[in-house]
């Protein structure tokens, strides 16, 4: 493979080359002023190079290969869908999620669930709460929502430090655990209760995080619809992608941003959605939601 992938640095074609290369261009003395000797001895050093330069080139090429490709969903054990992931509920309704990663808060959003009276389930990592103690309390508080986990430092987790957006992963299984059970005790300390559920930041894992993380009796949140794009989508998008939910989906969110366009999206979408007839669930309202078939 990785010859394939230089055919142009063989001999011959290093040796071709220069023909068409005017001296002077090469800023070296012509060949009619240069002794016999010295033009044998330039040819070695040309060859000595083109042969130190493959050399490198190779070099690079496995060093490429050995570094693993950032936020590789496709991979069977590294992703946002693995065996053990919820990403869908059984039940004939929404499961609306809304991720608090760390920054600012987006109160627009808890209002409108408020005044719409449509359940949540809050992810709250620890750099988030610890900005926010009164309002995580408050939250807490609201029998429309349940609190969840998020991240101890809001990473990826990974046994050996896999990345995932430009996000370096935790490296070891005993620090993937410390960063939902961190997390977890956190939140538990602040509200007296500990959480079901945990999100990672980013909701990249591989695949044996995801069973050290679900030996804690955590259930793991994935999302079959990202509503709000990462908190980027201007609100048209985020209001189609809400009214484009189906029975059964999880749907992400993000209400660290309020000057994303998630809280105008839902405003469009959510009355819509209740028109339609639309119910709504936390993911500890359906039984057994934590253990999905695999
Ligand atoms: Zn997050």
């Amino acid at each position: 493979m990785c010859v394939h992938a230089f055919p142009d640095s063989s001999p011959r074609e290093e040796a071709d080359a220069p023909r068409d290369v005017r001296p002077d261009a090469l800023a070296i003395p012509s060949r009619a002023s240069t002794p016999k000797g010295l033009r044998i001895g330039k040819t070695y050093s040309r060859l000595a190079a083109a042969l130190w330069l493959r050399h490198v080139l190779l070099a690079l090429a496995f060093l490429a290969l050995a570094i693993p490709i950032p936020g590789n969903a496709a991979s069977k054990d590294w992703g946002q869908d693995l065996p053990g992931i919820v990403r869908h509920i059984d039940a004939p309704a929404l499961a609306l999620t809304f991720d608090a990663c760390g920054g600012a808060y987006d109160a627009c959003i808890i209002d409108l669930l408020r005044r719409e009276n449509i359940p949540a389930t809050l992810f709250i990592a620890s750099p988030w709460m610890r900005r926010h103690p009164d309002t995580l309390r408050e939250l807490a508080a609201d029998p429309l929502f349940e609190v969840a986990a998020h991240g101890l430092r809001h990473v990826p987790c990974s046994i050996d430090g896999k990345s995932a957006y430009g996000i370096r992963g935790t490296r070891s299984l005993a620090a993937a655990v410390k960063e939902a059970e961190g997390n977890v005790r956190e939140i538990e300390a602040a509200i007296g209760r500990r959480p079901a559920w945990f999100r990672a930041g980013t909701a990249f894992y591989d695949a044996p995080a995801v069973d050290a993380i679900r030996a804690l009796g955590l259930g793991i949140a994935g999302f079959s619809i990202s509503g709000d794009g990462g908190a980027l989508l201007p609100p048209d998008k985020v209001a189609e992608r809400t009214l484009g939910a189906r029975p059964g989906d999880v749907l992400l969110f993000h209400f660290n941003h309020p000057e994303s366009g998630t809280c105008a999206g839902l405003k469009k979408a959510l009355p819509l959605l209740k028109e339609r007839g639309t119910s709504f669930v936390r993911l500890s309202d359906v039984p057994g939601a934590a253990n999905p078939p695999e």
